[in-house]
């Protein structure tokens, strides 16, 4: 008889030994003292150096919150029991394990806790099925990725605002776009691009749980949804303020990010996220949604890959955007953009004199109203509203056709360079090539007199973009790096880029005269790009002291104001007369 109590109490370490839950014992600062074999098989694919010595450790990069957590209801009396989730799907290696821990942490006395660790991941789920099973209905539903539709976030927002008053329950509305999705279909084949929307469907699901609620009630509802194409939004109830959408945001976009595995490719993608948390005015559902991706095209535009919080001056500058817009469109159209030309000069020895060897095209839009606007204003604007390829085409062919009527005019005497900027849009576009193909053929242009330029960070970019610009060497283009040193990219990697030609930016050359620093840049580049078989141009060159700098650098060409300014056709030609004339 007197030994029951012993036994029943080593029957519980046995059943706590073997029971199917994860259990640990910590001290406030996170030591282990205690953990059952299930603790550790789900803690040890964590623990990057296979030490489970502190849980807090173990968890830091997945809930760096935990310690603060524990100290909070540490000094609090009586027995304290607090659950919480950690989303371990980025940390942890297996693919078919736990995706989602739920933590239960109980207070046993001020020094000593009790953990509970389980597979949350089954809950995730259900709770996004229950809310489909709610959403039951086809017309709400989008069948390739399974997620509640358009009409079905319209519904939702519109229910939350009109309830939202009433118990004044806080909301916010992410906007999810992915930076370059036409990129992946033109590559890979919409196939590919339909697998990776559903795996993108599969991980937002994921990303979302009730932990993220705030001060909220239970029945807080979580919506993940596929808007259109690929744009999805998230809804966030019971978000207290910006800065906790913010944090579900970097979430979301670190879960977007890994790679995804397809077949034998693996293709990285970046998103966008506007988030807009509403104010009191609360205004409509669309208007809600178009505010969230008025603020994503704003983190686009600031280069992808980040979030952006909804402000009202965002609202004003799309709306201004908007009208520029509807007006570039109708300026294609009626053919009021035009093509404008700047000599770019040779600068060695060997050519003699100072004939011009090539002009730049360079787009000009006069406005009826606002007057000259700079292409720097524009171009974006183009790229955004799919405008860039018809107005790259324009400036293209345009520039192409005034190239040959040069070369007819002034036979031995004329330019043999033309340069044309690319865009990044242009580039990412699977028809590009064969349009500039037709374009050297209807205007009889010889491809190795024509020069595409591209910017630094664009070469770089990717496999896709580096494949389109051999395929346009391979028609005998030349290529050009514009605006060097002010991208990312550095003067080791230009053996990399596929280009003929380097332009050293205007921000170099003019402090090429006065700045130590800036010649020596000036210097180095012109050296390694000697050393690949590459030229130079030096970009905005303004007075004589600065292209005495260039040419004693052995710099290949010039190109700014103190030769001429951009010149209409008629002008660049009477240029080159007048330069022809001098020289003779
Ligand atoms: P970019 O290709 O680097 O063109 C050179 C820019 O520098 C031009 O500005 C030119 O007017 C300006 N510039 C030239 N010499 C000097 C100088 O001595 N001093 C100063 N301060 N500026 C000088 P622009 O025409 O305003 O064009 C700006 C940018 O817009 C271009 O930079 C190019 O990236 C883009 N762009 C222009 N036309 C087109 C086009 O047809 N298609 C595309 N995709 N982009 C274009
Ligand atoms: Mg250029
Ligand atoms: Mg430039």
């Amino acid at each position: 008889m007197s030994n029951q109590p012993q036994e029943a109490y080593e029957a519980l370490l046995e059943f706590l030994y073997r029971v199917p839950v994860a259990l640990l014992q910590v001290n406030g600062e996170g030591v282990i003292d205690m953990l059952n074999p299930m603790a550790a098989q789900l803690l040890m694919p964590l623990a990057p150096d296979g030490r489970l010595e502190n849980l807090f450790t173990v968890l830091a990069p997945l809930a760096p919150w935990l310690p603060g957590k524990v100290h909070e209801f540490a000094p609090a009396s009586g027995v304290v029991c607090e659950s919480m989730r950690i989303d371990i799907s980025h940390a942890a290696q297996q693919r078919h394990g736990p995706q989602l821990l739920s933590a239960s942490i109980m207070k046993l006395d001020p020094q000593r806790f009790m953990v509970v660790l389980a597979d949350a991941t089954r809950d995730a789920e259900r709770e996004q099925q229950t809310l489909m099973r709610e959403l039951n209905d086809a017309a709400r539903i989008d069948s390739l990725t399974r997620m509640p539709n358009r009409s079905a976030v319209r519904e939702t927002l519109q229910r939350m605002i009109d309830q939202s008053p009433a118990d004044n329950r806080e909301f916010a509305v992410l906007f999810i776009n992915c930076d370059r999705f036409k990129q992946v279909n033109d590559s890979y084949g919409n196939a590919v691009g339909d697998h990776i929307l559903r795996m993108i469907a599969e991980r937002l699901r994921l990303s979302l749980r009730r932990a993220d609620l705030v001060g909220s009630s239970q029945n807080a509802l979580q919506m993940a949804a596929r808007f259109s194409g690929d744009e999805f939004v998230v809804i966030l109830d019971g978000m207290l303020h910006g800065e906790s959408a913010s944090n579900v945001a970097r979430r979301i976009l670190s879960a977007l990010e890994s790679p995804y595995r397809i077949d034998s490719h693996e293709i990285v993608c970046s998103f966008s996220i506007g988030i807009v948390v509403p104010d009191a005015s609360r205004a409509d559902a669309d208007v809600l949604l178009q505010d969230a991706s008025i603020a994503m095209a704003e983190a686009k535009r600031a280069g992808g890959a980040r979030h952006a919080l909804f402000n009202s001056a965002m609202r004003e500058r799309a709306q201004k955007r908007g009208g520029m817009e509807a007006e570039l469109r109708q300026a294609l159209l009626n053919r009021t953009l035009h093509v404008e030309y700047q000599p770019i000069v040779g600068l060695r020895q060997d050519l003699g004199g100072m004939p011009a060897v090539g002009a730049e095209a360079l787009v000009r839009w006069r406005h009826p109203v606002k007057g000259g606007i700079p292409p720097m204003e524009f171009i974006g604007i183009a790229e955004e509203c799919g405008l860039i390829g018809a107005l790259g085409e324009f400036v293209l062919e345009t520039a192409c056709a005034d190239f040959m009527e040069w070369t007819q005019r002034l036979g031995a005497d004329a330019p043999t360079l033309l340069a044309v900027n690319l865009s990044r849009a242009q580039l990412a576009d699977a028809g590009l090539v064969q349009r500039v193909q037709q374009i050297l053929a209807s205007t009889g242009m010889p491809s190795a007199s024509l020069q595409l330029e591209v910017t630094e960070s664009l070469a770089a970019q990717d496999d896709v973009v580096q494949q389109r610009l051999r395929d346009l060497k391979a028609l005998g283009i030349k290529l050009a790096l514009d605006d060097f040193g002010t991208g990312y990219s550095s003067l080791s990697c230009l053996h990399m880029l596929p280009v003929d030609t380097v332009k050293i930016d205007r921000s170099f050359v003019c402090q090429a005269d006065i700045s130590p620093h800036h010649r020596v840049l000036i210097e180095a580049t012109v050296r390694v790009a000697h050393s690949l078989d590459m030229s130079t141009v030096a970009e905005g060159v303004e007075t004589p002291a600065q292209a005495a700098v260039i040419r004693e650098l052995q710099c290949d060409k010039g190109q700014g104001y103190l030769y001429s300014r951009p010149l209409g056709k008629l002008q660049f030609l009477a240029w080159i007369e007048e330069r022809l004339r001098l020289a003779a």
